[in-house]
């Protein structure tokens, strides 16, 4: 069953500096060849799929999503969370442990395990919690954790304020050889902001989130990374200052990393007092689109899936956070996923919940902001969805390397296509881009070797 020949497309394996044209032969769920060759090798009787004109690549990882099980399935659930992975062309995904209860020990781990065997279509890895029940006072079991196979700790939604803490954490994931992950976020500083504190937050009457109140933590980080010699992995960074921070971090050696959302470098804070607003300022050019466009996507002011944690920041921001992923000092991509339920965040902009939907729409929107500009080549953008998260989780995934799980996604990097509510896998809508025109698609996922989502107009019946 799990064997397939995907014959004719583009191979674009960042891990090894492979990019040519080239079969794909996967023989039992694992990679078997690959090369003009590959198809001479593949028993007479494979399932062909012809990917001519499409890329073939590692399946994409997605270190960055909550999946909301245990306890808050209305939102989200592991089958419909792991859908939408795979119809975004996610064959592994990193859900964050901020469930209800939080994944703080071993028990809940387990009962992810069990759900996603039973119920995902695409991989999912656990990231345990930084302290227990993340509340920021008690580091949580992390041996335990470890043992019982997470891949990294967060506390992802919050942020440990004790830096002692934080400190002992630390240690103890260098210890036990864990990556651990930080949302940045100093609550003295941030207090109750809801959006970026800057012009727009001024004039729409909204509290500011300022930028210092991520810088502050990602400046904290790296001195602990120096005095502790652990990683420390920075999440979803939004600001200039925090990429700046880390640029010099890394000069000096440090081992810190850092990850950037699309979300964050193809919107503004202007997007928050309307579609008008931001097309006239901000938005001038961004996909072609402004003021005058016809079809330019319109959305009113105070739109509730416009609030993010961090929030969207400045132009220059957005444009830092490019420079970041350009420069190679930002090396992961990811979605910071986060489905909220109508009715949550169908209040006022003060009471919504922070976040929104990404699985479906990441791959295209970081084609559009960075390939299709021109500012990252295919293969480094690939490499930020694959190789580099799997280095970061130390995982034996993100290459086509002969041997290696059949996790590979086909994808049309020029496939215009608009995303819509109506054929959205995730249980959630709280998604600021349906409607909009996309350039880039993934048309197949494929898990060790099975097809866990085909685009049905494209490749059926091959
Ligand atoms: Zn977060």
């Amino acid at each position: 069953m799990n064997s397939l020949l995907l014959a004719g497309g583009r191979v674009i394996d960042p891990a090894n500096h492979f990019d040519a044209t080239a079969d794909v032969l996967i023989v039992d769920g694992k990679v078997a060849a690959i090369g003009l060759d590959a198809a001479a090798k593949a028993p007479a009787e494979i399932e062909r799929m012809d990917v001519k004109g499409l890329v073939v690549c590692p399946g994409l990882i997605d270190l960055h999503v909550h999946l909301r099980e245990p306890g808050q399935g209305a939102k989200e659930t592991i089958a419909t969370g792991t859908a939408a992975a795979a119809r975004g062309g996610f064959t592994t995904v990193v859900c964050m442990p901020n469930t209800s209860p939080a994944i703080d020990n071993p028990g809940t781990v387990a009962l992810i395990d069990e759900l996603a065997a039973e119920h995902g279509v695409v991989n999912v890895l656990v990231a345990g919690a930084i302290t227990k029940n993340i509340a920021g006072e008690e580091l949580a079991p992390i041996g335990s954790l470890k043992k019982a196979g997470v891949v990294a700790i967060t506390d992802d939604g919050h942020c440990v304020q004790n830096h002692e803490l934080m400190r002992r954490a630390l240690e103890y994931a260098r210890m036990f050889d864990l990556p651990i992950m930080d949302h940045c976020q100093d609550y003295s500083l941030v207090t109750d902001g809801v959006m970026h504190e800057g012009y727009w937050s001024m004039a729409l009457g909204l509290r500011g989130w300022p930028a210092a109140g991520e810088e502050m933590i990602v400046a904290r980080n790296i001195l602990l990374a120096e005095l502790t010699g652990a990683h420390v992995h920075c999440q979803h960074l939004s600001t200039a200052g925090s990429v700046q921070l880390l640029r010099e971090a890394k000069k000096r050696g440090l081992p810190v990393s850092g990850e950037a959302c699309p979300h964050h470098f193809t919107l503004t804070d202007a997007a928050v007092a309307g579609s008008e607003k931001f097309w006239s300022a901000d938005g001038k050019g961004v996909f072609g689109f402004d003021a005058s466009s016809q079809e330019r996507p319109c959305w009113p002011a105070y739109d509730t899936n416009l609030k993010m944690n961090p929030p969207l920041r400045s132009a220059r921001d957005r444009e830092a956070i490019m420079e970041g992923l350009a420069d190679g000092t930002l090396e992961i991509l990811c979605s910071d996923h986060a489905p909220h339920c109508d009715y949550e965040k169908e209040v006022e902009f003060d009471y919504a919940p922070f976040g929104l939907t990404g699985l479906e729409t990441e791959l295209a929107l970081s084609l559009m902001q960075l390939y299709h500009t021109k500012r990252l080549g295919l293969a480094d953008l690939i490499a930020k969805f694959t190789v580099a998260p799997a280095r970061l989780l130390r995982l034996a995934k993100g290459t086509l390397s002969v041997g290696a799980d059949a996790d590979v996604t086909v994808l049309d990097p020029n496939r215009d296509w608009v995303f819509d509510k109506a054929t959205s896998a995730s249980k959630s809508s709280n998604s600021p881009f349906y409607g909009w025109p996309l350039k880039g698609k993934a048309v197949a996922t494929i898990v060790a070797g099975n097809k866990a989502w085909i685009e049905q107009t494209e490749l059926a019946g091959v």
